[in-house]
């Protein structure tokens, strides 16, 4: 099989630069082995919250110049802002519907309740500019009965904590008794999947119309809207308060849309997608690859002119960590590590863990580089890339867009 270009993992990093490359003419074809990080999605999108030193980032436009060398935010050639645009006019085009601006991070709502800054969320989320916009709010927390992934507690108290008055609540509804029957059939997507038929919907709507008088705003957990987000418009149009959805514990509903809608724009544009296969190993000729192999196609080679690493971090087997050193499993790719196991944790949790800065080395182009040597026609994006800590900085998303979206551009150049 023959493409111009072959991206190995489909998550957000592959599908940006997947379908940069296709609108641009390049035929390309993505092979990615399962759920991608979009699956576990908070329902926002960070583009950098935090410099390395623990300085805290408002203006994520103004701070990104002073990221370090290594970040992959350093090597977009000065094109920070330009491709911060071209990443939230991407989820427009796919009709991902976003809110936020890189100029002045907002606060969204975590799954428990609190408030973390970030860049674009979902616009089925609600955007708090400080926790004043909960102050002296009366706020109903709903969840449907029986679903353990949202807790009610929780967001009550941290509501309360900013000066709202909360009550708790649930509803129950007959057309979700069978999946109650068993408790790990009650997940967020099968919840969804029911709240998709729109009778079932409007007698949610109708249960919750009855419990919310007399409430500033209802919270309820984000359950709505798996395929498209038709069901989050009806249900708030059809209440007359705010209705704010929180993200619920994995998999994101939300997450899985965007995770979907991308995959369905990469496919419209002309691109392959191939779920469900692993790419393995790769030939390579001088400092070039040739070619690259799968587990279910065997023999059967993938010859491309270029090719896409995009296989995620840790997390999605992108980055594979040993005792005593970091592997990146499909090509054999240089990792910047550090020596010594002991100097890659903090032994406190929350503290900034270094192992999450390790990944492939690239050069000022993002070419992988083996043994020291630049591969010419092999290129990373996102969380496989060394020099960003997602978690610590808050940058997740935006390194994997915006490093996508500049691979693309250098393919498209050249
Ligand atoms: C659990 C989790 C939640 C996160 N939540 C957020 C969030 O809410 N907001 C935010 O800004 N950032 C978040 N992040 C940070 C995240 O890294 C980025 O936002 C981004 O989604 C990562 O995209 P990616 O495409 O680089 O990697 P991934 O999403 O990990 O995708 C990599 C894909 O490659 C596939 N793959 C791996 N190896 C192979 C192979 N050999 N052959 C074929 N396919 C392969 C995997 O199956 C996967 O589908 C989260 C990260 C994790 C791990």
């Amino acid at each position: 099989m023959k493409f111009d270009t072959l991206i190995v993992g489909g998550g957000l990093a592959g599908l940006t630069c997947g379908i940069r490359l296709q609108k641009n003419g390049v035929k390309c074809a993505i092979i990615s082995t399962g759920q991608s990080a979009l699956h576990f999605s908070s329902g926002s999108f960070d583009l950098l919250n935090e410099l390395a030193d623990g300085t805290k980032v408002d203006n994520p436009l103004a701070a990104a110049g002073r990221v370090g060398a290594n970040h992959p935010y350093a090597k977009l050639d000065g094109k920070f802002a330009y491709y911060v645009r071209e990443a939230k006019q991407l989820f427009f085009d796919c009709g991902i519907e976003v809110n936020g601006d890189a100029e002045r991070n907002h606060l969204r709502i975590t799954p428990m309740g609190t408030l973390k800054p970030t860049w674009l969320t979902f616009s089925d989320f609600t955007q708090l500019s400080s926790s004043h916009d909960i102050a002296g709010k009366k706020v109903l927390v709903v969840n449907i009965a029986g679903f353990l992934d949202f807790n009610t507690k929780f967001v009550a108290d941290s509501f309360e904590k900013c000066g709202a008055e909360c009550r708790i609540s649930s509803i129950n509804l007959p057309e979700l008794e069978r999946l109650r029957i068993s408790p790990t059939e009650m997940r967020s997507t099968n919840i969804a999947r029911v709240l998709e038929n729109d009778k079932t919907l409007e007698t949610l709507i109708r249960e919750l119309a009855g419990k919310v008088s007399g409430f500033d705003s209802v919270a309820l957990p984000a359950v709505f809207g798996l395929s498209s987000a038709a069901p989050v418009r009806k249900l708030k149009e059809a209440l007359d308060i705010p209705v704010w959805l929180i993200p619920t514990m994995p998999p994101s509903v939300p997450g899985i849309r965007a995770q979907q809608q991308l995959r369905r724009s990469f496919e419209a544009l002309g691109g392959v997608y191939m779920l469900g296969d692993t790419v393995v190993k790769a030939d390579f000729k001088g400092n070039r690859v040739q070619a690259v192999y799968s587990v279910n196609h065997g023999d059967i080679s993938f010859v491309a002119e270029n090719f896409v690493l995009a296989s995620g971090s840790y997390f999605s087997n992108g980055l594979v960590a040993r005792p005593d050193s970091v592997i990146e499993p499909v090509f054999g790719s240089d990792v910047d590590f550090t020596a010594g196991r002991d100097s890659w944790y903090d032994k406190s949790f929350f503290n900034k863990q270094n192992y999450m800065t390790f990944g492939v080395a690239t050069d000022d182009k993002l070419r992988i580089k083996i043994k020291g040597e630049v591969q010419q026609n092999l290129f990373a994006a996102g969380s496989v890339l060394s020099g960003s800590n997602t978690i610590h900085e808050g940058c997740g998303a935006g390194v994997s867009m915006l490093t996508a979206l500049f691979v693309a551009d250098n393919l498209i150049k050249g």
